[in-house]
């Protein structure tokens, strides 16, 4: 970039360079034209007290004095001029060819609307110093005044006949005035080869234009937009600077109003497309905000001098140049800058575009003001080099940022692509995960149910085998209930539906418990489960059945993972109000790659082939999702040394408040627990109640099959519909009621009402069985009489625990009814 920037910039100079040659014009040889000012004089009238006639006077006349300079340069001043071109007494050599007419070129300056100062009248004086014509350069009012698309004026005179000339001159910028005198057929050539520049220029000008607006039409990027106003303004710069707009455009006081404000005010229309510009196309706002905050103050200032300097004269007008423009230019360099330093690579062709149009206008100006480059045709077109070359250069930087855009998006459709390749295979692993470990358990269900069948008919095997199958297809259910447990937390997850119900937990007697359950799992292995929690009474917050949840999954995947040594529960303090509860294990661990994806659901690692990995990957998932619903994250320990160890937190008694504050972001949608309303059930072993009457509602034969040999202690009464449970308690009233709430016909709901007509909840306990856990239906049946529910999956132990429970007023009940019947 930088050397594309030096590139510019050496070619710039390469085109001036060799046109630096010096003014050297005689009169005495026959050329195209002569320079006037070596033989003109001048006298300045800074109080503009002069006219013509008094410029005319002996006295005034004798004040005139040389130019010792080749172009009249008199720098910014308020003073008006009298120039005194001497013509008649001139010796002009011949005429090279062609006709005798002379063409007299000047200036400018020319007259500015809308400031006070400006313009160059002239006045045609003979040999008696009568004055012969008059004429304000500009008005081509004058036939002898010729329309000419380059920089100054031109007047036609008779070559017979020459006069003097007399030029009063005022500037409302600095006052320069080249003086030239051309034959009229040179003068003619010199302007159809400026053009033929010109019309290049627009040509180039106009294509880029066209170009960028096809490209905005169909990619709709900002960028080109603000590219195609920038051009836009430089092609109006170039349709007034070389007058085609005066001499094209029809005369119309209004079309002139708007030609007068617009060659004013162009610069700074140019400024202000090309500060927008640069905004978009170096994403200013993107990495610099104040910047941005600056340009954008700066566009609102210039717009608001544009429209000021409409309705006011020259001192708001030499503000906006003297203050805004350079501000603007100051502004649109450090930006540069400031964008090159932060990585933005179209600043760099931005800044070249920028150094080249100001080195174009540095130049131009330099010979102008100060004239440190002569004039040639390069230097005096510098400015429109430099313009051209930075349009040229903005363009290649929009092509290049065109580019950029193209691959990002290229790069971000290929990274969708792989999601939705990655987002399949997961769908694929999933499916045929789901299959595995459904497929399974109820394949060794089936085969050893079969096997139990033949092996109960063959008397002689031993009951052992028998029980040791039983339990094999206790295992492969447990197994299935866990998937489709884990699918049905997920959804609870996702639809934000698990609610904690937080009490104070003894950390040591839970881990205890869970530790008690996943012994099973670790079959023939040589492991050890390590129960290191010290502080036997250590009590902490939690949802006690999402919490054995969460180690128990943790456990499970330890035990999983780890081929032998041990798996270890510990705890550390965190900080006066949470201690870390950690699982580690001296496994096979989880490589680096794989340490973000595990947390994800359905995402399982790779394992080597000799560990049996079952499982859906929705452990970990759930477990996150669990400890972030406790207030805490779950975190793996990046480097362990060896094995895995995961960790969270747990708030300590003391800090319900906290934790009361971070859980209860779905407490809306709190559901109805159990333990809500009723106590935690007695152990089983603690309940010996008598044998008991128990009516099982439930439309699914299956379902009251299980649970009546689930119930083999009781008495058991089935009914498959509401309509026959209500007559069979009319009939003879069971102890207590076992539920179904979906059943087709008469719903449970109804069930309850109509029983609660003739007997109370200590009558007659009903407890409802539901695989549905919404609170509005839970609830509904409590306020219609029910007295507990369980909500399926449940476990046998569950079901007896919860039935003992209401079953155990019942002797107390008997008395009671007893003592009555006595007492009558
Ligand atoms: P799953 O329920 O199928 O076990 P998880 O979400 O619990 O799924 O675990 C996802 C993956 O994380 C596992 O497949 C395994 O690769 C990795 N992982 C989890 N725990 C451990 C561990 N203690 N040691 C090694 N790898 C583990």
């Amino acid at each position: 970039m930088r050397t594309l920037f030096c590139h510019s910039f050496s070619l710039l100079l390469l085109l001036i360079l060799p046109g630096i040659k010096p003014l050297a014009q005689t009169l005495n040889t026959p050329q195209s034209f002569h320079n006037l000012a070596p033989h003109s004089a001048f006298i300045e009238d800074p109080n503009n007290s002069l006219n013509i006639n008094q410029v005319l006077s002996t006295e005034t006349l004798a004040r005139f004095q040389k130019f010792n300079q080749d172009i009249p340069f008199f720098g910014l001043t308020r003073s008006i001029f009298w120039i005194h071109i001497p013509l008649s007494s001139m010796n002009l050599p011949p005429l090279l060819s062609g006709n005798n007419n002379w063409i007299l070129e000047l200036g400018p300056p020319k007259h500015v609307q809308g400031l006070d100062r400006g313009g160059i009248e002239m006045f045609l004086v003979d040999a008696n110093g009568a004055i012969l014509s008059s004429a304000q350069m500009g008005s081509y009012a004058n036939t002898a005044e010729l329309k000419t698309i380059r920089g100054g004026f031109a007047y036609r005179l008779s070559g017979e006949n020459l006069h003097d000339v007399f030029l009063r001159v005022e500037s409302a910028r600095e006052l320069r005035i080249p003086l030239t005198l051309w034959q009229e057929n040179s003068f003619y050539d010199k302007s159809s080869t400026a053009d033929i520049g010109l019309g290049l220029e627009y040509g180039i000008l106009l294509a880029m234009i066209l170009y960028n607006l096809f490209l905005l039409i169909s990619i709709k990027e900002r960028s080109l937009l603000f590219y195609i106003l920038v051009a836009s303004s430089q092609l109006l710069f170039l349709f007034l600077d070389s007058k085609h707009a005066r001499l094209l455009i029809p005369d119309n006081n209004v079309l002139f109003w708007i030609i007068n404000i617009l060659e004013r005010d162009i610069y700074l229309l140019m400024g202000i497309a090309y500060l927008q510009f640069q905004r978009v196309l170096l994403d200013v706002r993107q990495h610099n905000q104040l910047m941005d905050n600056l340009l954008k103050a700066l566009i609102i200032i210039c717009t608001g001098s544009l429209v000021m300097s409409m309705f006011t004269s020259e001192k708001p007008v030499q503000f906006i140049y003297l203050i805004l423009i350079p501000v603007s230019l100051i502004l649109i360099l450090i930006t540069n800058v400031d964008a090159i330093r932060k990585g933005v690579d179209t600043a760099k062709v931005h800044l070249a575009a920028t150094l080249a149009f100001l080195s174009g206008a540095g130049i131009q100006l330099s010979y102008q003001v100060w004239q440190i480059f002569p004039e040639t045709w390069l230097t005096s077109q510098a400015f429109h080099f430099g313009m051209l070359s930075q349009s040229l250069m903005l363009a290649f930087g929009l092509a290049y940022r065109y580019n950029k855009l193209k691959l990002e998006i290229e790069n971000a459709q290929q990274l969708a692509i792989n999601n939705l390749q990655h987002a399949e295979k997961i769908k694929d692993n999933l499916l045929s995960n789901v299959s595995h470990e459904l497929r399974t358990p109820v394949h060794s269900i089936n085969s050893l149910s079969h096997i139990t069948r033949e092996k109960l008919n063959n008397t002689s095997v031993p009951t052992q085998e028998i029980y040791e199958n039983l339990n094999l297809i206790d295992n492969s259910a447990r197994r299935l209930l866990k998937v489709i447990d884990d699918l049905l937390d997920l959804a609870s997850i996702k639809n934000q539906q698990i609610t904690l119900h937080l009490q104070a937990l003894n950390l040591y007697l839970l881990t205890e418990d869970v530790l008690k359950t996943a012994k099973p799992l670790i079959g023939n292995k040589p492991i050890k489960l390590l129960n290191n929690i010290k502080d036997e009474t250590c009590t902490v917050i939690a949802d006690e059945k999402r919490l054995k949840q969460i180690l128990l999954n943790l456990i499970s995947n330890a035990i999983k993972f780890t081929p032998k040594g041990e798996i270890n529960i510990s705890v550390e303090p965190k900080d006066e109000a949470h201690l870390r509860l950690a699982v580690t294990d001296t496994g096979i661990g989880i490589s680096p790659d794989e340490q973000n994806q595990i947390f994800n659901a359905f995402e399982k690692g790779n394992t080597p082939v000799d560990i049996q990995a079952e499982g859906i990957g929705l452990g970990l998932a759930i477990s996150q999702r669990l400890v972030e619903l406790h207030g805490s994250k779950l975190d793996l320990c990046k480097n362990p040394g060896r094995g895995t160890k995961f960790s969270f937190d747990l708030p300590l008694t003391g800090s319900e408040e906290l934790i009361k504050n971070q859980g209860s972001e779905s407490g809306s949608k709190r559901l109805l627990k159990r333990s809500d309303y009723s106590p935690s059930p007695l152990p089983v072993s603690h309940l010996k109640s008598e044998k008991a009457s128990i009516l099982i509602v439930d439309d699914e034969a299956i379902n009251r099959m299980v649970i009546s040999q689930q119930l083999s202690g009781h008495n058991v009464i089935q009914a498959s519909g509401g309509a026959e449970a209500l007559s069979i308690i009319n009939k003879q009233k069971p102890d207590l009621v076992l539920l179904d709430l979906m059943m087709p016909g008469m719903s449970g709901y109804d069930v309850c009402k109509e029983i609660r007509r003739t007997y109370n909840q200590v009558q007659l306990p009903i407890i409802i069985l539901t695989a549905r856990n919404h609170l509005e239906d839970l609830n509904k049946g409590l306020e219609l009489g029910a007295n507990d529910y369980i909500s399926k999956p449940y476990h046998h132990e569950e079901l007896i625990a919860r039935i003992n429970n209401q079953l155990k007023l019942l002797p107390i009940i008997n008395q009671f009814s007893g003592n009555r019947t006595l007492l009558k």
